[in-house]
């Protein structure tokens, strides 16, 4: 138990101590034991770490897991128990919460039920009332059956354990032979939290630990041993516990499946006057003309408009930020440059650019016939297919300073959708 006493990371990954003392309400809030320091062996290898540390939707499976409880109003201090090679892991996993929550990191023992133990040390030395111990891999709990279980411990109850009735029909079997229908009357699945007030399980946890036995596979069970009765309350059909990579798949599936995707738009818009000159070039096409825009760069209006609405849609600023006027580098730059560097920070964001739209405001020269080359050159430029890029023109109805030919002005709007979790 020597390393188990250690406390460490805490509150977004900042060393904290378990609160010591606590206001007199927050004594009947309830403590929670998050149990996270298995090697998910049934789960396979993967690079990402235990089944705990693994990505469903968005995030780790035990960053779910706490927000549920973070999200809670009766929630109290929450220790999390853990393998002592896992600090990063975890440390990562706070900082996808939805929430900042203040934990206190407890190292685990040899088996589940020694990991327990240290949490429920831990959690003894906060003053709380409640425990509610539960399995890191089951990110699917709910405030309802919290609620359930907080009223069972207020109506009086030492041990309060979630349940569902098993639904199907049980045989025993060995040897691939089937001995016996096993009666389903009575049976029920257990599930976490499983719910205790403090003293009574830690005492168990003691007893049980004390006199030789490590190997009980749930909390419940050391309550029945120690004569502690366990009152059910009614389990969530949808309270799994994730156990083989097939249960992290669908997980997955099922929280992707109900996510909101990141889809943003950006918009850009931008003006160069007409002077005296040879042409004009927009979207990286060179228009002959009798006058050309006047700029820093090649002054491809269009190109700027897409730049900032590309960067609009991961907050990089504008096109300005990224090549001022001032640097003389950019005198007479392909705009090109611009726009492939927008397009390269959105894909470093984790951003797919999914399309591309411009309209030129101008008089003269007429767009028309080379609208078909801008969109190529677009689709080149933004790497995407041509049918995202879109090339409108119009004039301005001879008013204005459009209308009385003194300039040319171009909006664009950049649709990307983005992956979560992949920001730079
Ligand atoms: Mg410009």
């Amino acid at each position: 138990m020597a390393e188990s006493s250690r406390y460490m990371t805490a509150k977004i990954g900042e060393l904290r101590e378990p609160i010591q003392k606590m206001q007199p309400e927050e004594q009947f809030s309830c403590g929670v034991v998050v149990v996270a320091a298995g090697r998910g062996e049934r789960a396979g290898q993967s690079a990402e770490g235990p089944k705990q540390y693994r990505t469903i939707g968005d995030r780790p499976v035990i960053a779910h897991t706490l927000d549920v409880f973070a999200t809670w109003a009766n929630t109290g201090p929450v220790v999390v128990v853990i393998h002592p090679d896992d600090e990063q892991l975890l440390a990562a996993a706070l900082k996808r919460m939805s929430r900042p929550v203040a934990v206190s990191v407890v190292h685990g023992g040899a088996t589940r039920q020694l990991s327990v133990l240290a949490g429920l040390e831990a959690l003894a030395k906060t003053g709380v009332r409640y425990a509610m111990i539960q399995d890191a891999v089951r990110p699917f709990v709910d405030h309802a059956l919290l609620d359930r279980c907080r009223a069972a411990l207020d109506g009086g109850a030492d041990a309060v354990l979630p349940a569902t009735a098993v639904a199907d029909t049980l045989k025993r079997a060995t040897g691939g032979r089937v001995e016996e229908t096993v009666p389903r009357t009575g049976l029920y699945a257990a599930q976490t939290p499983q719910c205790f007030r403090l003293e009574a399980i830690l005492a168990a946890h003691r007893a049980a630990s004390a006199s030789g036995r490590s190997d009980f596979t749930d909390d419940a069970s050391i309550a029945e041993w120690a004569g502690i009765p366990v009152v059910l309350v009614e389990g969530s059909p949808d309270n799994v516990k994730l156990t083989l990579q097939r249960d992290i798949s669908m997980a997955d599936e099922r929280l992707t499946r109900h996510a909101i995707p990141d889809v943003r738009t950006g918009n850009g818009y931008d003006v160069h006057q007409l002077v005296e000159g040879d042409g004009v070039t927009l979207c990286g096409v060179f228009i002959p003309h009798d006058r050309k825009l006047s700029g820093h760069s090649d002054a491809d209006v269009a190109l700027h408009a897409l730049t900032d609405a590309l960067l609009a849609t991961c907050g990089a600023g504008d096109i300005g930020d990224h090549f001022p006027p001032s640097d003389p580098q950019w005198k007479g730059a392909a705009s090109r440059i611009f726009l492939e560097h927008a397009a390269r920070i959105v894909r470093e964001h984790g951003g797919t650019i999914t399309n591309a739209d411009i309209s030129l405001i101008a008089e003269a020269p007429k767009v028309g016939p080379h609208r078909q080359q801008m969109r190529e050159n677009l689709a080149a430029m933004l790497d995407i297919a041509l049918d995202r890029c879109s090339v409108k023109a119009t004039t301005n109805e001879k008013l204005g300073f459009v209308g009385r030919r003194e300039g040319i002005a171009a909006i664009a709007t950049a649709t990307v959708v983005y992956t979560p979790g992949t920001e730079a």
